[in-house]
């Protein structure tokens, strides 16, 4: 399953040079400060994690789930960080439950650039899945969400999202 997330030639926009310093920014860094240069779409966050929607979808209703401080593995979390991260996991497949009923979900999570990671800062895919979706490349074709349909989908999750984040 893993092996699904490697290759995607969009994410390759996720590597970002801060224009001054030349120096390599983490995007979710950004996003957790609220630079606006940054796009993105939070469904939510607090103080430590945010959920996401990922904007290069593998389709339709992808999130992420990002805690807010800066960690590269899951081993870097305190214990109770990390069961927060799995907690955000459950609520966000709720949601996503609730508002496309979808017929199930890839969760996964890729850490090191070797295993596909093109963010190196910690973030947990939950990506759902339809009736017509049979493999990588019915997926792939799912990309192709158009955007007044992901900004429309962005209004609902974030909507529901009090519901199961509160
Ligand atoms: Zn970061």
């Amino acid at each position: 399953m893993f092996k699904y997330w490697i290759f995607s030639p969009s994410r390759k926009n996720w590597v970002t040079k801060n224009k001054n310093s030349n120096k390599e920014i983490c995007i979710f860094c950004e996003i957790a400060k609220g630079n606006p240069d940054i796009p993105s779409k939070v469904v939510w966050k607090n103080n430590e994690l945010m959920v996401l929607m990922n904007i290069y979808p593998y389709n339709t209703g992808h999130l992420q789930v990002v805690p807010v401080k800066h960690v590269e593995s899951l081993e870097e979390l305190s214990e109770k960080e990390y069961l927060n991260l799995w907690k955000y996991v459950r609520k966000s497949v709720m949601l996503l439950k609730e508002v496309l009923k979808p017929k199930g979900f890839n969760i996964g999570i890729n850490i090191g650039e070797n295993a596909g990671a093109s963010i190196r800062h910690l973030h947990i895919h939950i990506v759902p899945r339809f009736e017509r979706d049979f493999g990588f490349m019915e997926v792939i074709a799912h990309t192709k969400v158009i955007p007044s349909d992901i900004d429309e989908l962005h209004e609902q999750l974030k909507k529901k999202a009090k519901k199961f984040f509160d």
